[in-house]
């Protein structure tokens, strides 16, 4: 998604303030009125429905008559208000280019003044939940209350309260600098996705220290769910930065033995494929995936010592509680289930040559719901946020 933030600069205090309303509207309102975002907004010298105009022609609001004269937010109306809430704070003030894409997210990098890069994460939970509503999967039809809004905040929220607990344990993941709304600031990680690496000097070492941290991740109470080439980090020196973390669960999670057996079987399977290690002591086997457990030691879910009051204790302190997990789990075993079901019905050898190209098709694919679908589900929003108009100028 095109993010032009040179509009920032045009945009004035009203805008910001009438913008913020619409935001503020939309925790009960599908579409906000036009009334109710006046009143919200409370402009000193009126003129919300000029700056509403105005904020159209930027897309950052979207304009429907249908029911009732209203407006709603668009995903760029929401990043700019996280993006000037960071700016504000002041740790940031450019916006560079984007750096990924993935299932569930747009990834940039931000410059602070001192001309130092991070990577800025803008969390887009909505469009593969919607997209899961579209195609009527029992599971998460019941869910379709939930709104982007909602997801995409509980999700930031998330993931920079886990990143920054596994930083303070030592994982090796990025730095966590600061979060607001649905976006998360964070330390560049420098290198590439394992995905994108063809060659390594020593496979077996960045093998060990990629199963090591599964197993150290459980030792403390969390599995990462989305374990592979697409989420590990390499540098130019192969050291590990392991990324990506919305949708970990606790190993207390009743599907916490099938989730980490997943994530050790795609270590396991991709380094066997890519790399040519050998895990078995029969060699001779037909396509070399077929690893026997027990010879090479690998990791028993039930063995690992597990310590998870770490989820419990630490994360709640950090503002991510019980309940917005319970939440956000209910929502991603939908997705885990999903991502299952289409495992089965690819081979390997499909995913062979063009990873690169396959990684942009398989996280495009999520992409191919069309703004309106995602309008359609917006707002909704039963939950109380703490955002109020006036809060970041
Ligand atoms: P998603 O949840 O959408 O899969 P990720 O967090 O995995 O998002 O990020 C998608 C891609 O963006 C990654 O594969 C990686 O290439 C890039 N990326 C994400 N975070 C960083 C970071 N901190 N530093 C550098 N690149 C990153
Ligand atoms: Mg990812």
């Amino acid at each position: 998604m095109k993010l032009d933030v040179n509009v920032l600069r045009y945009l004035s205090k009203d805008d910001f303030r009438v913008l913020t309303a619409v935001e503020m509207g939309m925790r009960n309102h599908e579409i906000v009125p036009c009334e109710l975002i006046d009143r919200i907004a409370r402009l000193k010298h009126g003129g919300t429905y000029k700056v509403l105009k105005n904020l159209l022609k930027h897309k950052l609001v979207h304009h429907d008559s249908s029911k009732y004269d209203g407006f709603r937010l668009t995903y760029l109306g929401y990043d700019f208000l996280a993006i000037k809430t960071l700016v504000n704070r002041g740790i940031f003030n450019g916006v560079g280019r984007q750096i990924g894409v993935g299932k569930e997210s747009d990834i940039f990098e931000v410059v602070k003044e001192d001309g130092t890069v991070l990577a800025m994460k803008l969390h887009r939970l909505g469009r593969v939940s919607f997209r899961a509503v579209k195609s009527k999967r029992d599971y998460l039809r019941h869910r379709s209350s939930y709104n982007w809004l909602y997801l995409s905040r509980l999700a930031a929220l998330k993931e920079f309260a886990f990143m920054k607990a596994l930083e303070e344990h030592g994982f090796p993941v990025p730095q966590a600098v600061d979060c607001n709304r649905h976006c998360v600031i964070m330390s560049l990680v420098p290198g590439y996705p394992l995905v994108q690496v063809r060659e390594l000097q020593n496979p077996d070492v960045v093998f060990e220290t990629i199963i090591a941290a599964v197993i150290r991740f459980a030792e403390h109470g969390l599995i990462h769910c989305d374990f592979n080439e697409f989420n590990i980090m390499i540098d130019d020196d192969e050291k590990v930065t392991i990324i990506d973390f919305p949708q970990m669960v606790s190993v207390s999670h009743p599907n916490a033995q099938m989730y980490f057996d997943r994530d050790v079987e795609c270590i396991y399977k991709f380094f066997a494929k890519r790399y040519n290690m050998s895990f078995e002591e029969n060699e001779n086997d037909s396509d070399g995936l077929e690893v026997e457990i027990d010879e090479v030691g690998w990791p028993q879910f039930s063995e690992i010592n597990k310590n998870s009051g770490f989820l419990d204790k630490e994360l709640a302190a950090s503002g991510f509680t019980r309940k917005d997990q319970d939440e956000l789990e209910k929502l991603i075993e939908g997705e885990l289930e999903k991502q299952s079901d289409s495992d089965d019905e690819g081979t390997a050898d499909e995913e062979d040559e063009e990873d690169i190209n396959n990684t942009n098709v398989k996280q495009l694919e999520s992409l191919d719901l069309s703004k309106e679908d995602v309008n359609h589900q917006a707002g909704d929003d039963k939950h109380d946020d703490n955002h109020q108009v006036g809060d970041e100028h």
